[in-house]
């Protein structure tokens, strides 16, 4: 029987993010992908750390507060607070 990817075996949150929006990883960064901004014509990336295990946006908003609406929108927590979760197409 084929697994439910809703499901994963470990229970973790599942973040449905398309294939042409997944990055690959670099030397600290994991789980990479973009996100259009809905006020301006930018691109962000949001992504897991890949030791500390938080997640971090490129937006100027997390560059300075460590928080931003990308992330909420999303509903992964802010501030550096360590969270796992999956991503799939
Ligand atoms: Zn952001």
């Amino acid at each position: 029987m084929s697994q439910d990817v809703n499901t994963a075996s470990n229970n973790l949150p599942v973040l449905r993010v398309s294939q042409a929006m997944q990055l690959r990883d670099n030397d600290q960064w994991e789980n990479r992908f973009e996100i259009h901004s809905e006020t301006s014509n930018r691109v962000y990336i949001i992504a897991q750390h890949k030791k500390k295990r938080h997640w971090g946006c490129s937006c100027p908003s997390y560059r300075t507060r460590r928080r931003c609406k990308h992330l909420e929108d999303i509903g992964l927590p802010t501030n550096e607070t360590p969270y796992e979760a999956l991503i799939r197409s």
